[in-house]
């Protein structure tokens, strides 16, 4: 894949970047080394310091580099600034809290005694150089839920960045580099996902983290696997949407809509299967798709436009198969199905709901990864549950109910990372994020994510 610009609402090329050569990537690997081992040593105040001064310098970037995202991935402007706009609330909380997230822990007196101690401690330190292999839907997000932790734990980062959003990639290192980060403590490496083995097999990196889809999951997984590498994957999702008659069912439309076109419908956790109680399901399906109508598909740099357009024309390939398939074996398309007639350049897709899906169809057990929404009704929470769960993903889920003992039953026996309820499922830096069965593993966010790239370190000093 050519590393460059090019813009999914025109599919103009802007921008092409030559790969760095073998050389290039062994200097900003030894650079990276040397830098560790001295920033490992500083500390949460001086980290914390660096940290708000990247928040600060970003939210003053914040309308230029929202307009670089969006040229690079199509997403619409006013949610590119808002995905700035979290990038720096989110690493003001890792510098405030990272220091009491990884303070030293000391087990019970009475717990340790038989072990001779007379002292014992678990103390949080860094790894070493993590290598971050992100993708382009949220190409500032991505980045910095990794980062911000990893800095602050005392760890440094290498980026290996989707091949279409190479200016936001750049801009990365930049940003920190301003903020007065060593140099070397977060660098990004304009390479092909082919070079990635050979960075990860390097002696000199500790870890990886990968975000993106299943096969580059796996790819790196056992890469790591066969280096012995700690790794973290946060990979697709095709998450469920359950609504019950005692649900505000109006108010689930309206989140329905949202949840499911956020980010031109590229999100991971955005919700993608809509299971409705039969009770309310004309209700719910007129409401949805009403709304699925009513959005404004358009150019993303646009202030009034809700849908841009996918980020790659493979991606609408995708999608457009998917849909086809489906609609070849009996779905019927209740709104949109087809690329929009008022576009001639670009890689927009309408804003589509499907109903009468059935379980043969790929589209029920794979990933949409675009405005498009499955429609299904059941009879009860079970049958709901039931069609929750069959699916290889499990990242988030979400239930819109008023029954008490609905919300505990789901909690039970969803199988995803997250369950939202009576809401859209959203990333937040104190609440842990990741997923089940081929979501992928690990967490980011909250303590949890910040302790994934640490040492664990006993230490126990004798009585
Ligand atoms: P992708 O093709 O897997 O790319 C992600 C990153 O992996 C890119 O940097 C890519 O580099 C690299 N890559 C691709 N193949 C690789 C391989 N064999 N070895 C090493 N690196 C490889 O995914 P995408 O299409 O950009 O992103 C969409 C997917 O990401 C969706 O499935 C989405 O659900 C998932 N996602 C998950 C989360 C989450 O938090 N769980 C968040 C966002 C997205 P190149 O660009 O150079 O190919």
């Amino acid at each position: 894949m050519p590393i460059a610009t090019v813009n999914p609402a025109t599919g103009e090329t802007l921008k092409t970047y030559d790969a760095l050569s073998p050389e290039d990537v062994e200097r900003k690997l030894a650079l990276a080394a040397a830098t560790f081992d001295t920033y490992r040593t500083t500390t949460f105040f001086d980290r914390a310091r660096l940290l708000e001064q990247a928040a600060d310098l970003l939210d003053a970037d914040t309308p230029d580099i929202a307009r670089v995202m969006t040229t690079e991935m199509g997403k619409p402007v006013a949610a590119a600034r808002a995905e700035a706009a979290k990038c720096a609330r989110t690493m003001r909380w890792y510098a405030q809290n990272a220091a009491r997230l990884l303070a030293d822990e000391y087990p019970a007196d009475e717990d340790v005694r038989d072990s001779g101690a007379a002292r014992a401690l678990v103390r949080y330190r860094p790894l070493g150089v993590v290598l971050a292999v992100m993708p382009w839907n949220f190409p500032l997000w991505q980045v910095v839920r990794f980062a911000a932790p990893a800095l602050m734990a005392g760890n440094v980062g290498l980026l290996k960045h989707a091949s279409n959003v190479p200016q936001t990639a750049l801009y990365l290192e930049d940003l920190l580099r301003r903020a007065a980060f060593p140099e070397g403590c977060f660098q990004t490496l304009l390479v092909g996902s082919d070079a990635v083995e050979g960075i990860l097999r390097d002696d000199r990196v500790a870890a990886a983290t990968l975000t993106g889809s299943e096969p580059a999951g796996r790819s790196v997984a056992a890469i790591a696997g066969d280096e012995v590498k700690k790794t973290v994957l946060e990979l697709g999702g095709s998450d469920p949407y359950v609504v019950m008659p005692s649900a505000d069912v109006d108010k689930a439309a309206r989140t329905a809509v949202t949840a499911r076109v956020q980010n031109n419908g590229q999100s991971c956790i955005a919700a993608k299967r809509f299971i409705v109680h039969e009770d309310v399901f004309e209700e719910f399906r007129d409401a949805f798709a009403d709304g699925m109508r009513a959005l404004r598909v358009g150019d993303p740099l646009d202030e009034a436009t809700d849908v841009g357009p996918l980020a790659s024309e493979q991606g609408r390939k995708d999608l457009e198969e998917l849909v086809d398939e489906a609609v070849e074996s009996g779905a019927t398309v209740l709104c949109g199905g087809q690329r929009p007639k008022d576009f001639k350049d670009g890689w927009f897709y309408e804003p589509t709901v499907l109903a009468d899906i059935t379980p043969e169809m790929r589209i029920h057990r794979e990933e949409t990864f675009g405005p498009v929404a499955t429609l299904y009704r059941v009879a009860d929470l079970d049958a709901a549950i039931a069609v929750a769960n069959d699916t290889p993903f499990g990242l988030s889920s979400n239930l819109w109910t008023g029954d008490d003992d609905d919300i505990e039953r789901f909690v039970r026996d969803s199988g995803a990372g997250g369950v939202f309820v009576n809401g859209m499922t959203a990333s937040h830096p104190a609440l842990p994020f990741g997923g089940a069965k081929r979501s992928g593993y690990g967490r980011e966010l909250s303590d949890h994510g910040i302790k994934e790239f640490c040492n664990i370190t006993t230490v126990w000093i004798a009585g």
